[in-house]
């Protein structure tokens, strides 16, 4: 027996059962856990005093004989799922948690929680969550609870947390008149509005601070003083927490979406695994419960083609090319994230029969030329070739450009070759003229190519304008995804409803950026003045963590370092607020003052494929006003780079189906 083993022994013995806990559930839990390993290095050898200890934050680490009690008085069973308040150290977690199934914790100071979730996962304690937040509010993410356990003293029992108890289930808490001094309360849920109260005596405990709480100090000295909440206290306050992608409640969401055809989800950049992640959660909700059938991205129509073929079961089509996203960049949508969510598309497609209702996956954007041109040439080869030897001839006068898109812009400013509008209008235009006699054999097919042919034509123009006006090819690039779109709406029928997976930066309304000012619009503006309030507009951010980005066209993807945010923008707002994630909504805000506070222009990041973090400021921020740009903002404080697909992951081939890497 080592010696804290040695002193954990004499602490059950004397300072536990020698005052009468004699549940041996609960001893048996304590002499589990080392509680060494959940003090100040500083302070180890008093680790198994009879009192409690200063940890960070000026908080403290209880006494063990008062986490004992607080621990029997849950009456906790094996199989049950409790929720403690005040996670401090993470010690009395770690006893909850060596005999509930579940244990789910909620500290205030970032420090702590941030400290302890370490600590819990080193210690092998993978049956907690430890989430940076007001405990006050309860976890609605995952109630309703057995048992909770509120580890600080406060005024009053908060509602929330009655309303999160199981029925049967127990409240242990200390209440109390001051903010020092408190009885300890058990409060049992009866049924679903009966609960019954029992008072298990005198206790000391550190305030419980928040809204159903004591008011914080600094707080109550901005009341005296009559200074305003602060910003991030405000988004605090206006904006729904959340620990984990996989269980955040969407509910209030899904019904601040309503009845929109659209929603556009964003993301402040491309190699993010956390936004890609949210927006499927997001999708697959509406999806489920609002009857979505259409996800729409910014990938090529052809590539997007192939993880629609996969979703619904129909086999690779001989017309497309069989490497689909093989291009730069491919992360953007040959990631792990991405493949997941075609797998969960699939199986939820399997389940129903009606090929209508199951759901499409379809590419808004115009960067395919030339495997587009492809496209259409074969299926013309198939159903009428003498057509098709026409469209070859004049798609040949892009053919010089195979290659590298990009030249023949420059080319067609100096005006040494022929223009190719023309010929590849021409070509629509035969395909559309045949639509009837082509399409009667199958439709959808026919839709596929013809979206291929308006493609070529609007890449066309896309590339001819690109150099000599920036501006207008970008406009001519979201006037494509935003014609797209319409096409495939129209193409699922009256009362079908899209999701659209693009950056924030064609996602929200472009008159609230300095993209306005240029002349440019985007995809989320056109869907405003088209849908107005039917289109929910949901935009991204984060503070720092990793990023899959390239240093610059066509380079080699690498996962950087995200730099914390600019002190000026919006990013670095959220940032200061005391929760890790947050839904914010902006278009029906929790308090209008957020919103109104928000409005004056900010600051505001985009990272694209490529990410220039050594001229951050002048390549990646812009002047917005993010409540008019956007319905609802979703923050990540921390985030990681997506995985990308690699040739290592394809060995096992189906596995990664429908991607072709
Ligand atoms: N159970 C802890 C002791 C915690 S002391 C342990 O074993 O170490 C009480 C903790 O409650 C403090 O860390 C304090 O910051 C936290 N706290 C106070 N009010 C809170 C609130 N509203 N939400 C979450 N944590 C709170």
């Amino acid at each position: 027996m080592n010696k804290f083993e040695y002193l954990r022994k004499q602490m059950i013995d004397y300072q536990l059962a020698a005052r009468g806990l004699r549940d041996r559930t609960v001893l048996k839990a304590v002499s589990a856990v080392p509680r060494e390993a959940f003090v100040p290095a500083d302070l180890v050898e008093f680790a198994y005093n009879d009192s409690p200890l200063p940890i960070a934050a000026s908080q403290t680490i209880s006494q063990p004989y008062i986490v004992a009690l607080m621990t029997a008085a849950l009456e906790l069973k094996p199989e049950e799922r409790v929720l403690e308040i005040g996670t401090g150290s993470g010690y009395a977690a770690a006893v909850l948690a060596e005999i509930a199934k579940e244990v789910y914790t909620i500290e205030r100071h970032k420090i702590l929680a941030d400290t302890a979730r370490i600590r819990l996962e080193e210690l092998g304690y993978n049956n907690t969550q430890v989430l940076y937040g007001d405990g006050t509010l309860g976890w609605p993410e995952y109630a309703p609870f057995d048992a909770i356990v509120v580890a600080a003293g406060g005024p009053d029992v908060p509602q929330n947390l009655k309303q999160q108890l199981a029925i049967g289930g127990r409240l242990v808490i200390p209440v109390g008149t001051t903010m020092r001094t408190q009885k300890l309360l058990r409060v049992r849920r009866i049924s679903e509005d009966e609960f019954h109260e029992e008072n298990l005596g005198d206790v000391r405990f550190v305030p419980l601070i928040g809204a159903a709480g004591w008011e914080d100090e600094t707080a109550d000295k901005a009341v005296t003083e009559k200074i305003e909440a602060s910003l991030p206290e405000l988004i605090y306050q206006s904006s729904e927490h959340f620990a984990s992608i996989d269980h955040v409640n969407l509910d209030n969401l899904l019904e601040r979406i309503g009845d929109s055809r659209l929603v556009l989800l964003g993301e402040a950049s491309h190699g993010t695994a956390e936004f890609y992640e949210m927006r499927a959660r997001i999708t697959q909700e509406l999806i489920e419960k609002k009857g979505f059938t259409i996800v729409a991205a910014e990938a090529d129509w052809p590539d997007a083609a192939h993880i629609d073929r996969y979703i619904h079961g129909t086999a690779p089509d001989p017309l497309l090319e069989s490497r689909p996203f093989s291009r730069f960049p491919t992360w953007m949508w040959a990631n792990h994230s991405v493949l997941e969510f075609t797998h969960w598309l699939k199986a939820h497609n399997d389940k129903i029969a009606s090929f209508d209702k199951q759901v499409g996956f379809y590419g808004l954007d115009l960067y395919s030329l030339f495997h587009s041109m492809e496209v259409v040439l074969n299926y013309l080869d198939k159903v009428d070739p003498d057509t098709a030897e026409v469209a070859r001839l004049r798609y040949g006068c892009l053919l010089p450009w195979a290659s590298d898109p990009g030249m023949y812009s420059q080319v067609t400013i100096t005006k040494q070759y022929k223009e190719c509008e023309e010929d590849v209008l021409a070509t629509l235009q035969d395909l559309l003229n045949k639509r009837l006699e082509y399409a009667w054999a199958d439709g959808e097919r026919f839709f596929n190519v013809e979206q291929n042919a308006r493609l070529v034509t609007n890449a066309e123009r896309y590339y001819r304008t690109m150099y000599y006006a920036e501006n207008n090819s970008w406009n001519q690039r979201d006037q494509h995804m935003f014609e797209t779109l319409q096409a495939v709406l129209a193409f699922r029928g009256p009362d079908s409803k899209a999701v659209v997976w693009e950056h924030n930066s064609h996602i929200g309304d472009a008159r609230a950026t300095q993209m306005s000012a240029r002349g440019e619009f985007n995809i989320g503006q056109l869907a405003r003045q088209e849908y107005d309030d039917a289109a929910y507009l949901i935009g991204f951010g984060t503070d720092h963590g990793t990023v899959a980005a390239a240093s610059e066209w066509g380079g080699p993807m690498e996962v950087k370092q995200v730099q914390p945010s600019h002190i000026e923008s919006y990013e670095r707002v959220c940032h200061e607020v005391h929760t890790d994630n947050f839904l914010l909504p902006l278009r029906k805000p929790l308090q209008e003052i957020t919103r109104t506070k928000l409005l004056a222009e900010r600051l505001e990041r985009a990272i694209g494929v490529i990410y220039r973090p050594e001229t951050e400021l002048q390549s990646h921020y812009f002047y917005a006003s993010l409540p008019r740009q956007f319905d609802e903002y979703i923050w990540f404080d921390e985030s990681r780079a997506v995985e990308p697909l690699t040739k290592e992951t394809t060995k096992g081939v189906p596995d990664t189906y429908p991607f072709g890497l």
